[in-house]
């Protein structure tokens, strides 16, 4: 794998996200990572985790999408730069919110808002505010959420080129705050002051949300007609780009309206529209689960694919690795002793050429098979590469040890492998070593050890056990 098709397997994950198809793309993320890791590309690494942690998002899954924001959060902290930390806060304070954790979500943006004055980004400050303002609302504290949308709009004025879509957010929020506050005098003004601002029609989401906030200023003024109404239309709108629980609140809202201005007819209309609404929420939930039950299964295909040797579907020599790894790091801190064995089938070369090498990776199977049947709860057995194998004994002296090491030579032995009704014997030669009182801390720095004393084994005649 080459640097550029790294960066079509990036194009590839942007894209299917753009495309709403989720599943794929956190297969796809989980592609990329792998090859990045390989690579050692931390672009492609952070590509792949910020794309697995929105789709996760969406698909509902949010434990998932911190765990994914969580990798992603310590690649960033070591080689992410600026950007990568600005697209950081931003997934983090969607997953804050979703998840009504408010504190988070403030301590985030205060993050964002932070980074974005040191860069000068006053975009990035100005949404900051307005988002923070927003967080305020929904706690209905609206004092503070005053205070932050007018910092908020500072900070829009500021940005070059004039961007009237930031100014415009801010005095959503403030319109709204101001309504909290019940100043109905300045809240009209503003709402005012908006009304037909074209910038809106390139703006359907904002668009949607300006008239529910009329809606709301005219039902607090108790004109429930004139709230319906634009609350009707920003249904209408909202019912464009499908944000079915945005779409919830407004059918309650429009539905307690209708209980206020008294009209059954209108009620029963709407109430029909509310239940086919829940409906569809609950079976698009039901569809939802559906698909991150499909995610796991072909996470966990992946995972297997990616710690298991094609031919015997043991453990290959990463897995081996990266779990020795663990394992030795915590014998040496409870004082535990771990063995390695490695043992390599004697003269296999004259087995491939004499019965071919079908009947070489049958052989190469059935070892696996056999020793993979008298493996204990704390051993593990890998295959190394070729007719190399690796056993992992945790919590065993090195006499326990050599024990096993005889127990799997017998084993291999007892196989029953017959070609041309000639049966056909398999030795071994093994060498066994241990951790040396915790002192060996790496799976490579055991293996070595254990791998001298397969070679002795060869070289004093082969089909031995020898210690090291
Ligand atoms: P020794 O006793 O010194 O181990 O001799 P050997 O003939 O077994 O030689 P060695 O272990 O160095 O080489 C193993 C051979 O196994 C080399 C390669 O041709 C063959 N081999 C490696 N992987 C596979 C495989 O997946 N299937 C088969 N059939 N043969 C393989
Ligand atoms: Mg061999």
């Amino acid at each position: 794998m080459k640097k550029e098709d790294l960066q079509l397997l990036q194009q590839n994950v942007t894209l299917l996200r753009a495309e709403g198809k989720y599943k794929e793309t956190i297969e796809a993320c989980y592609h990329l990572l792998r090859c990045g890791m390989e690579l050692h590309d931390h672009k492609s690494i952070l590509i792949a985790h910020l794309n697995n942690a929105a789709s996760y998002y969406c698909i509902g899954d949010i434990e998932e999408a911190f765990a994914s924001i969580g990798a992603y959060d310590e690649v960033c902290s070591k080689y992410g730069d600026e950007t990568d930390q600005l697209h950081l806060y931003n997934v983090l304070f969607l997953l804050y919110e979703y998840n009504k954790d408010f504190d988070k979500a403030k301590e985030t943006l205060e993050k964002s808002i932070e980074l974005g004055k040191k860069l000068k980004k006053f975009n990035i400050i100005s949404n900051g505010y307005s988002n923070y303002s927003h967080v305020y609302i929904v706690e209905e504290n609206y004092a503070d959420a005053l205070e932050m949308a007018k910092m908020g709009l500072a900070m829009a004025k500021l940005h070059q080129p004039a961007s009237p879509i930031l100014e415009l957010r801010v005095k959503l929020n403030m319109a709204e705050a101001y309504i909290g506050l019940g100043d109905f005098g300045a809240s009209r003004s503003l709402i005012d002051e908006m009304m037909n601002d074209p910038v809106f029609d390139s703006f359907i989401r904002e668009k949607s949300q300006f008239y529910m906030l009329q809606g709301s200023w005219y039902s607090k003024q108790n004109l429930y007609r004139e709230a319906f109404e634009s609350l009707t239309y920003a249904k209408e709108l909202v019912e464009s780009y499908h944000d079915v629980y945005l779409l919830k609140f407004i059918q309650e809202e429009r539905c307690k309206l209708c209980e206020r201005m008294d009209d059954i007819h209108l009620g029963y209309t709407v109430q029909k529209e509310y239940i086919s609404l829940l409906n569809e929420i609950s079976n698009r939930e039901i569809a939802l689960a559906a698909l991150k039950l499909d995610v796991k299964h072909s996470l966990t295909a992946i995972e297997k694919k990616a710690n298991t040797d094609y031919l015997t579907g043991l453990y290959n020599r990463n897995y081996l690795e990266t779990t020795a790894n663990v394992w030795l790091k915590q014998a040496s801190e409870r004082n535990e002793s771990i063995v390695c064995i490695v043992f390599d089938i004697d003269n296999f070369k004259l087995i491939n050429d004499e019965y071919g090498h079908l009947f070489g990776d049958e052989v190469i199977k059935q070892v696996g098979e056999a020793c993979s049947k008298i493996m204990g709860e704390n051993e593990l057995i890998g295959r190394y590469g070729g007719d190399e194998f690796v056993v992992i004994v945790k919590g065993a002296s090195l006499e326990r040890g050599k024990k096993k090491a005889e127990l799997i030579k017998e084993t291999v032995e007892n196989l029953q492998m017959k070609k041309d009704g000639k049966s056909v014997s398999i030795k071994t030669s093994m060498g066994v070593a241990d951790n040396s009182d915790g002192t060996v801390m790496y799976f490579n720095d055991l293996f070595h050890a254990a791998d001298v004393g397969l070679y002795k084994a060869k070289q004093n005649g082969r089909n031995q056990i020898c210690v090291q």
